[in-house]
């Protein structure tokens, strides 16, 4: 058979004047690109000799190798796979055979991350012109005839008689003068590790190596010359841990890979190894750290897993495979049902990628779930470093809203003792109706809280949250098995006797009226109005918020983010049966409105506010302090 020209299809050339033109900075991926397709080859080759064991012959053991010729700039890439027949070199590499390029490519063209874009998820076999402006493809079937591919990527290809006599394909690249790079020892060594460790077939390189010859007991002869030598070397680990059975992996290797990935030195807390399989097929392994990393919850925190298909890397930080809130996980996903190559229906991914995230989500709540029950501390452990990560997950996962509430945490009023909402629950006091939260920034500032006595003297526990995040996710919760859970500090809670205290209210505020409406027309637009409350025990006075206001938390929050915020007015509460509240109703007016500022600024202090003019407030106070003294 003499050589035969022919054209490219339309879509190929699209394809490929694209990735020459715009993936220049990614072009490095090409090596990656048919490491793989060799990898399939071999893939293939391995199920089809499993029918027809005579499909291997003599040349058994399935290998990846690469030679690099200097003087003539050719990177070649071999394996003893399944090989192409003549006619399969024109389909394969002369047509793509999936609709959904075209598309693709006119969606690459626009996109700004285009490059990004196909840099992630693999061009294929033409991204080998990007570096080469000849390749050469011999290849052969088991039992058939080699023939040769050839073109320089421009508009059209050759097809010759070839004479390769061993099973497989081989494909020399003809470098471009600007990409002798990868003619570099070291550079293919680093792009493998990079890409293509894991692949499962042994990847190989000859190495030139200048060696004393040794005597016969491996000691270098001392007056020989030192030897030119070629050895050839395995550039990958082949360790794809999480295609093993977990039987298979020692703990030493987990933990190994675990500071591979990691690039750090501590030990995983948790190890997740399985395999999925149903309406999405993928192997995971997946870790929970020791320690959160310091930049958990600023912006620059790369979250995601590493994606692999079928062994083959293809991204870093892949953010499509895990919620937000699990972004502490560590690992690797390798999908077998994704497509490698962008000549597949790229706009599938992404329904693909959602049905793993969902897998990975519901498998790392139930590992949760089963770590807080039988190994509490160590999922306290965790929970320390992570549980204001996972809470963000109240707001945004409506789904697993109640397994998310089920892993919540916290310390309360009457211990330091982190504590679950179901032993919350389970401790109620029969009159009790809701769960009770204070939200404050330390557990000091809680225990002061003005709002908690009254709650305490009926003996019901309040959790204490102080994680900045709390503000904006426990409210959302709403409630638990249902059980509402309500702010102590919000202006209208009721401790379940609210008929009673009404009607005490009433009276202290017949009876003291003239105090109420004195201390308001002193404080005057710095609160909403001053009330008498009745949950208030040992403090005379504090502040509340109505409901649905914002606390000072959130407010100071707000403010360090350089955010405006409106003035929220707070209503000045006044317990009735306090000495000091019943004396103040004989204070002369004159003298009322040093004391009013001293019993807002203190409730302010109380309620973990900052105070507008601490100066003003240390003067009256000294004024006091004076008068006491003297
Ligand atoms: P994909 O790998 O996604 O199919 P590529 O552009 O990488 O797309 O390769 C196109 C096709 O060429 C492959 O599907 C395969 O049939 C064939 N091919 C490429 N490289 C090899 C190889 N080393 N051995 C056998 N077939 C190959
Ligand atoms: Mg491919």
């Amino acid at each position: 058979m003499s050589t035969e020209k022919f054209e490219f299809k339309t879509e190929v050339n699209q394809l490929l004047e694209l990735v020459i033109h715009s993936l220049y900075s990614h072009r490095e991926i090409f090596l990656r690109e048919l490491i793989s397709n060799a990898s399939d080859a071999l893939d293939k080759l391995r199920l089809a000799a499993l029918q027809n064991k005579e499909l291997l012959g003599t040349d058994t053991e399935l290998r990846i190798k690469i030679f690099r010729d200097d003087k003539a700039g050719l990177l070649t890439i071999t394996d003893n796979g399944i090989g192409m027949t003549r006619d399969e070199l024109i389909s394969n590499l002369g047509t793509i055979a999936h609709s959904g390029t075209k598309d693709f490519v006119e969606r690459i063209k626009q996109a700004k991350d285009g490059p990004e874009l196909i840099g992630q998820f693999g061009v294929g076999f033409y991204s080998a012109f990007m570096v080469a402006d000849k390749v050469t493809v011999n290849s052969k079937t088991a039992d058939g005839v080699a023939a040769c591919w050839t073109s320089s990527g421009q508009g059209n290809f050759e097809l010759a008689n070839s004479a390769k006599s061993t099973r497989g394909t081989e494909i020399s690249l003809h470098l471009k003068k600007e990409a002798k790079e990868y003619l570099n020892e070291y550079t293919i060594r680093q792009l493998i590790k990079k890409y293509s460790d894991y692949v499962d077939y042994p990847i190989y390189m000859d190495i030139e190596r200048t060696e004393t010859p040794k005597d016969q007991d491996g000691q270098p002869l001392a007056k020989a010359k030192p030897e030119q030598k070629i050895i050839e070397e395995k550039l990958n680990s082949q360790k794809a841990l999480w295609t093993k059975n977990k039987s298979e992996v020692p703990p030493e290797e987990y933990e190994d890979f675990y500071k591979h990935i990691t690039h750090g030195y501590d030990k995983p807390l948790e190890i997740i190894h399985y395999t999925a399989e149903g309406t999405s097929e993928f192997k995971a392994l997946l870790y929970i750290p020791e320690h959160a990393p310091f930049d958990l919850f600023t912006k620059e925190h790369t979250l995601g897993l590493q994606l692999y298909i079928k062994r083959v890397f293809i991204m870093h930080d892949c953010q499509k495979l895990i919620p937000e809130y699990l972004r502490f996980l560590q690992g690797v996903v390798d999908s077998s049902d994704l497509p490698l190559n962008v000549s597949r229906e790229i706009l599938q991914e992404d329904a693909q990628l959602e049905k793993i995230k969902k897998n990975i989500t519901k498998k790392i709540l139930s590992v949760l779930k089963n770590l807080k029950e039988k190994e509490p501390e160590k999922y306290l452990k965790f929970y320390k470093e992570f549980g204001a990560a996972l809470k963000e997950g109240l707001h945004y996962d409506y789904e697993h809203k109640e397994a998310l509430a089920d892993l919540l945490l916290f310390p309360t009023s009457g211990s330091e003792k982190y504590r679950s909402l179901e032993e919350y629950v389970k401790d109620m006091p029969r009159d009790q109706k809701d769960i009770y939260y204070l939200i404050s920034e330390t557990r000091g500032q809680a225990l002061a809280s003005p709002h908690l006595g009254a709650l305490q003297a009926k003996k019901y526990e309040v959790l204490f949250l102080h994680d900045i995040i709390d503000e904006f996710v426990i409210p959302q919760l709403y409630e638990y098995r249902g059980k509402k859970l309500q702010a102590i500090d919000k202006a209208d809670i009721d401790l379940g006797d609210k008929k009673e205290s009404e009607a005490k209210l009433k009276e202290a505020a017949e009876k003291f009226g003239g105090l109420l409406s004195g201390l308001k027309t002193v404080l005057g637009s710095q609160v909403q109005d001053v009330r008498f409350s009745a949950r208030l025990t040992d403090s005379p006075c504090c502040l509340a918020v109505d409901t649905g206001a914002m606390s000072p938390q959130m407010i100071k929050m707000f403010k360090s983010m350089g955010q405006e915020v409106p003035d929220q007015k707070k209503i000045l509460e006044l317990n009735p049966v306090h000495p000091l509240i019943q004396k103040l109703q004989h204070t002369a007016p004159e003298k009322l409105a040093g004391f009013a500022k001293l019993l807002y600024g203190q409730a302010v202090i109380a309620g973990g506010g900052k105070l507008d003019n601490p100066l003003d407030f240390a003067k009256q106070l000294n004024e006091v302090l004076l008068q006491t003294a003297g």
